[in-house]
């Protein structure tokens, strides 16, 4: 898949606010810092499109990214990071609404990129997300980030510590250590997702 324009499209709370068109949706999950949006902007192969946790007034909502690619346009969507400590019962439980109401009745999602820190083992959020995205049983792409801080000899090491506590080896899960500053397997990504839509 060769991805030719990607931009910004629309940011939602609520199933009113979703893009129409009927394009076929990837979603994005992580835990915060996690390089979800590095992760975005590497795929996309542009500078900013997604902000960095660094960046000021980093929203709480669902946003569509519209890719162009030689094969089809889909939207990314890239889905707020959970595992924050700083939020109030309240608003966790809103957000989790938010994120089931699009997870759950989203008929143009056809697959789930979940992102997992590469260079620790996968958090108890992690775990739950991942255990959820199996109940919703969406195709999973589970992406290792951070992997250029490992040594290419450890990376066995890795992926042993995300089969310790998540089982990967379901007909509908693929596993793929990433670098967003190597790009290693960049291209990986895009035939998983190609493979999706065409699906
Ligand atoms: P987000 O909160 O999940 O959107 O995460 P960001 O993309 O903002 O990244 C969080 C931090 O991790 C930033 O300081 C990034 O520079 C760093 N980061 C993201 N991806 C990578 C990567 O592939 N390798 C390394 N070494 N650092 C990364």
């Amino acid at each position: 898949m060769i991805i030719n324009q990607s931009e910004f499209s629309v940011s939602a709370v609520k199933a009113s606010q979703y893009p129409e068109g009927g394009l076929d949706e990837i979603a994005l999950a992580g835990r915060s810092n996690v390089g979800k949006s590095s992760f975005i902007n590497t795929l996309l192969q542009r500078k900013n499109l997604a902000r960095t946790s660094s960046s000021p007034g980093k929203t709480q909502t669902l946003n569509f990214y519209r890719v162009d690619s030689d094969q089809a346009d889909f939207y990314l969507v890239d889905v707020p990071g959970y595992g924050y400590a700083k939020v109030s019962k309240k608003q966790r439980e809103e957000f989790g609404e938010m994120i089931q109401d699009y997870l759950e009745t989203r008929a143009y999602l056809k697959g789930l990129i979940l992102l997992i820190d590469g260079r620790h083992e996968p958090t108890a959020d992690d775990i739950a997300m991942y255990d959820y995205a199996q109940y919703l049983n969406l195709p999973i792409l589970l992406v290792a980030t951070k992997m250029d801080k490992i040594k290419k000899n450890a990376f066995n090491k890795t992926e042993a510590a995300f089969r310790k506590h998540l089982n990967l080896n379901k007909d509908n899960v693929t596993f793929l250590p990433f670098s967003s500053v190597t790009k290693l397997n960049v291209d990986q990504v895009k035939d998983w997702i190609q493979a999706r839509l065409d699906e």
